[in-house]
Order: structure tokens, then C-alpha cells, then sequence
């Protein structure tokens, strides 16, 4: 027989435990009553039902919780396992948390019938999931970008292979055209294909992430470019706003990557005000502390050059925030976004040690804040502005390799006309031959980095063990990391990006004869 004493004892025994099982299964566990609709709950998490105490629970109310866009599935879903025949339910789901949060919740349970077969209870348990789905979307999101960085880092090679030549070609031919219509033509054809080389640069600058050279730059100064490109190209409705303190730090960077980060948030600053508006940029010197991690996530304490650019546009609503840093995500329409002018610019960002963050209300508008690292003790060398002349080579010899023979016929070209000699070379191999019996003559080596067999690097290394101090102009649709790379002995080897215009060819050429 057993007293009331031992009675009492077994069920604390027995609610101890369903406590502890409840709370190792799962973080919640129901029981319904179907035909009163009352549920008793043991939520183990205080968080995640957190019902009002004395508050009797009702199917109702947990239905009120579901979040409205699953609201209709679940139910139905449940109704139709009463309904039926079968006995068990399960669901994913987002459900409302005491404190107004939604969590996505793994829902299971299963229907207990009376003798007739009618349904008269549920009886299951809940878990929160939202940690480990935010986890695998993380990994899944960092699969797609990086399967599109390769992607799109392909096709963009092909395509400078295609712009190069005709990017060269416009500058000569514009020489043969006398008619107004034909330049106007040429025009076109050139903007289109710059448009083209630009598009490209991006992607490549997202898919191989990016390298340059890193020098003081005076904030005042970027902002004054970004200026001039917003008030020559942008519409007349737009009020430019500009505010650079007196003593802000220089910060370290690559200037015309700088330049890509305004110029990209500027444009969908624009994008984003079709009505007209206002465009503020405002720089501040900014030190970040050990715990600045919550206001900008990734980033390291140090000192800050923070450049604030706002609009006074649409805004961005919330369900697309977590994507515009997407490459090829866009709200636009087609011809009209690429998608890449975020991904670009965080991707310079971060190869800067720097961070982008976004702030946005719904219909007022947008800032974007850029941090950029910073030398409070720098002070900017601005390289005087040098305009080619038509002809400053003055016979000096270059000697020209690149596997394409249209590059080699344009470049050499473009050069002889500026007044220099041209050796052409079509491969590493014959470049190497040409140097060692010419070594004397040549001032300048442009050397391709892409080829098969004896590669631009190696063409570097060679030659520069019969000359170190010869200058080299590395010709590079990509894999800019390794210009820079120590191991090449010498003076700095200068990289061209390929695609190029004939004015970019010459500037760098007379950079490279001239800096030494
Ligand atoms: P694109 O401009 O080609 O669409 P981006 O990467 O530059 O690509 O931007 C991605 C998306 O982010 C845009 O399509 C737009 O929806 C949103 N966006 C970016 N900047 C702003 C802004 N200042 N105001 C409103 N929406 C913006
Ligand atoms: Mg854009």
C-alpha cells in the first residue's frame, strides 16, 4: 500500500523529472485540449513563450503568436492531421517571443484520439532554431559569393581580351575620321566601351578583391573630386552638400579606389532621390575603441578617417537591407542596376582595413558610412598633374610582350606616335632573348602577366637580373596582388590595367620613363 506521504513524494519525483526531460528535449513542451482549446505549456527558456502568469493559454492565443505570413499554413496543416487520419504534425515556423522578437521554431507534434477516432488533444514540443537557419544561410551565402566570384572573374578576363583592342583602336582611328558624324560615332562607341571596361573593373575588383598602392590622402582633396564628378554629371535637382573640418587626418588608401567607393554611393544617392534632393558628404575624424564592434561590425580599434554620405531619398526598406551588399543584388531595373556598386565598394573597403555601414528610414532617406583607416600624423604628397605631350619619347626604345597580337599592334602603334621605338616581343620567351641582346638600348619594358609558358613574372625576374633598375609596366586584367610582390627585385613594377585607352598607355609610360 502506499501512504499519501509516498504518493505526494512519487509525483514531486515525477514533475521534477518531467521538468528536466522538458528542458533536455526541447525548449518547450505542450499539451492542448482540443475540445476546451486550453494548452498548459513547459517552456524551459523563459524567452521564448514567456506567457503572461495567471493567464490561461489558449490555442488562440498561440495561433495569434505565428507570424502572419505562416499563420495560415501551419493551421491548416494541423487541421488536416486532425482531420485525417494521421497522427503527427510537424512544422517549421516563426513564432512572436515575450519580448516581440520572432524566433523560427521547429514545431512537432501528435494527436490523441478518443475511442470514436475523434481528435481530443495535441500533445508536443517546441524548439528555437533561429541561431543554427542564421547560421547555415551565413555558409550558403558565403558559397553563392564566392561561386560567383569566379564566375564573373572569368567571363570578366574575356571581355578586357575584347575591350582592349577596341578601346585603342577609337584613339587612332579618331585620326583618319574628318567628319563631325564620324567623331560623334567614335564618341559613342568610345563611351559604350568604357562603360564596358568600367563594369568590368568592378567585377574584378569584387571577385579578386583588390590590391593598389597605399599613400596619404587628404580627405578634402577626395571629397573635392567626388564634387566635381557629382556637379559635371549629376542632375541640376541635386544639392551637393560637402563638410570637411579643418584638421581632419589624412587617410591611407588608393586614391582612385577611394574615388570608386564615393562615386558608387553617390550614384545610388542619385538613383535614390529621382524627385531631387539633397547629398551630403561629411567627413569626421574618428577613434575607434576596443567595443565599436556593435556600431561597426568587423572592425578593429585604430583611428578613422569617416566619410558620411546621405541622401534625402527613398530609403531602404528593411527586406532588402540584409542583401544590398549582395553582388548582382538590385532593386533597379534592368540596363538601369548591376548590382555591384555595393559589393565593389565594400570590397575596397575591407581591403583598406576599412568598413561600410548603413543606416536608412523608409522614405527619408539614406547614410552610408564609410571608415577608412587613418594616419593622424600623414600629410599628403599630391603628384603635380602631368599632361602628355604628343611627343615626349624622343627615340627611346620600349620593348612591348604581350601573347595578343592586336595589344601588340595597337600599343606599338600609340607609342611610336608619341615618339618613342618599339620592340615587339610575342611571348615571355622571345621577350627574355630580345632584352638580353638589346639590354643596352631599352628604357622601358611593358610586359603582358597573363601568358602561357614564360609568364610576365618571370619575364620581370629575368630581366631585371641584367638590369635591376629597369622600369616595367605590368599589363594585368587581374591578379594584382603579385605586381607588388617583394620577390620582384628593383624599383616598383607600375601596373596598367587592362582594358586601356591610349591616353592611359601613354601617361603611364611617360610616369615610368619620367620617375626615373
Ligand atoms: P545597383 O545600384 O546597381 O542596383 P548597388 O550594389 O549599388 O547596385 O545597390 C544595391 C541596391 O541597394 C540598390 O538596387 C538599391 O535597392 C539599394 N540601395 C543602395 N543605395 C541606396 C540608397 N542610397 N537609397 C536607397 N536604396 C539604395
Ligand atoms: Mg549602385
Amino acid at each position: 500500500m502506499i501512504g499519501p506521504e509516498q504518493a505526494v513524494a512519487a509525483l514531486r519525483v515525477s514533475e521534477e523529472r518531467l521538468r528536466y526531460v522538458t528542458q533536455a528535449v526541447t525548449d518547450a513542451v505542450w499539451d492542448w485540449d482540443l475540445l476546451s482549446d486550453e494548452i498548459w505549456w513547459a517552456d524551459s527558456q523563459d524567452g521564448l513563450i514567456g506567457l503572461d502568469a495567471g493567464e490561461p493559454p489558449t490555442g488562440t492565443q498561440w495561433k495569434d503568436r505565428i507570424h502572419p505570413e505562416d499563420r495560415d499554413r501551419v493551421v491548416q496543416g494541423i487541421e488536416a492531421v486532425t482531420r485525417g487520419s494521421g497522427d503527427e504534425w510537424s512544422d517549421e515556423y516563426r513564432f512572436r517571443r515575450a519580448d516581440g522578437s520572432y524566433a523560427i521554431v521547429a514545431d512537432h507534434g501528435f494527436v490523441i484520439r478518443d475511442p470514436s477516432g475523434r481528435p481530443t488533444r495535441m500533445v508536443g514540443g517546441m524548439s528555437d532554431i533561429t541561431e543554427r537557419r542564421q547560421l547555415e544561410a551565413q555558409v550558403m551565402r558565403a558559397q553563392r559569393l564566392e561561386s560567383i566570384g569566379t564566375l564573373a572573374g572569368g567571363i570578366a578576363h574575356d571581355l578586357n581580351n575584347m575591350l582592349s583592342p577596341i578601346l585603342m583602336s577609337i584613339d587612332l582611328l579618331r585620326e583618319h575620321v574628318a567628319s563631325e558624324d564620324g567623331l560623334e560615332l567614335l564618341g559613342t562607341i568610345e563611351a559604350s566601351a568604357q562603360r564596358g571596361a568600367n563594369l568590368v573593373r568592378q567585377v574584378l575588383t569584387f571577385a579578386r578583391g583588390v590590391d593598389g598602392q597605399r599613400s596619404p590622402l587628404a580627405p578634402e582633396a577626395v571629397v573635392r573630386d567626388l564634387a566635381r564628378i557629382v556637379t559635371d554629371t549629376f542632375p541640376k535637382d541635386i544639392v551637393l552638400r560637402t563638410e570637411v573640418p579643418a584638421d581632419a587626418w589624412a587617410l591611407i588608401g588608393d586614391a582612385t579606389q577611394v574615388q570608386q567607393i564615393l562615386v558608387n554611393l553617390a550614384v545610388n544617392a542619385i538613383d535614390a532621390m529621382p524627385a531631387g534632393g539633397t547629398l551630403t558628404v561629411k567627413v569626421r575624424n574618428t577613434t575607434l575603441p576596443l567595443d565599436a564592434a556593435a556600431e561597426f561590425p568587423d572592425s578593429r580599434p585604430g583611428t578613422y578617417v569617416r566619410l558620411d554620405v546621405t541622401d534625402t531619398g527613398v530609403g531602404i526598406p528593411r527586406r532588402v537591407m540584409d542583401r544590398i551588399f549582395e553582388p548582382f543584388f538590385t532593386t533597379k531595373q534592368v540596363g538601369k542596376g548591376t548590382g555591384l556598386g555595393l559589393s565593389t565598394a565594400q570590397a575596397i573597403a575591407r581591403s583598406h582595413g576599412g568598413v561600410i555601414t548603413v543606416r536608412s528610414v523608409e522614405d527619408e532617406g539614406t547614410t552610408f558610412s564609410v571608415l577608412l583607416p587613418a594616419d593622424p600624423a600623414a600629410r599628403e604628397v599630391r603628384a603635380p598633374h602631368r599632361r602628355s605631350s604628343p611627343a615626349h619619347g624622343l627615340g627611346r626604345v620600349i620593348l612591348l610582350v604581350d601573347d595578343e597580337p592586336s595589344i601588340r599592334h595597337f600599343a606599338s602603334t600609340l607609342l611610336e606616335r608619341a615618339g618613342y621605338r618599339v620592340i615587339t616581343a610575342d611571348s615571355g620567351e622571345a621577350a627574355i632573348a630580345q632584352y638580353s641582346a638589346r639590354a643596352r638600348e631599352v628604357a622601358l619594358v611593358i610586359t603582358d602577366m597573363r601568358m602561357p609558358g614564360t609568364d610576365g613574372r618571370a619575364v620581370i625576374r629575368d630581366i631585371r637580373r641584367i638590369t635591376p633598375a629597369i622600369p616595367v609596366i605590368a599589363m594585368t586584367g587581374m591578379d594584382l596582388p603579385m605586381m607588388f610582390d617583394k620577390e620582384l627585385a628593383g624599383p616598383p613594377v607600375q601596373a596598367l590595367m587592362k582594358p586601356f585607352n591610349g591616353e592611359q598607355l601613354t601617361q603611364a609610360v611617360l610616369r615610368a620613363v619620367t620617375a626615373h
